[in-house]
């Protein structure tokens, strides 16, 4: 299926290619029990995935071993995808409540335990 995503001022927008999402993912680290957004359930392949047009509309985040970029509209603050790094070779993972016409609290949502990761710690 073809999805289309935007941030809540609709600055931000990206769509991606998709078997038919029925699950979700939250996360238990620091940094998403903050952000509290569902997750797509993988890493949608960089092929699949067409991300926002214009990097200076996205503020980015890192953290961690700065492997994985937190991308945010710089407008409404939103939190759309994560990357991992500059070249995304692995693909987007995919804030589900951006993604038009999908309820992410409908979907059924498994937890990742992000907390156990021994390479997760709090910034700083
Ligand atoms: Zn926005």
């Amino acid at each position: 299926m073809e999805y289309k995503a935007h941030c809540h001022c609709g600055r931000v927008r990206f769509s991606f290619r998709s078997p038919e999402i029925r699950t979700g993912k939250r996360c238990n680290c620091s940094l998403c029990s903050r952000r509290g957004a569902v997750l797509s359930w993988t890493y949608i392949p960089a092929a699949d995935f067409t991300p926002h047009h214009d990097l200076r509309d996205l503020g980015v985040y890192l953290w961690n071993e700065k492997v994985l970029s937190n991308y945010f509209c710089k407008t409404c603050g939103i939190f759309t995808y994560i990357g991992d790094g500059e070249n995304a070779k692995d693909g987007y993972r995919v804030n589900l409540g951006c993604v038009e016409g999908l309820d992410p609290l409908a979907l059924e949502i498994s937890i990742i335990d992000g907390k156990a990761l021994p390479v997760i710690e709090e910034p700083g």
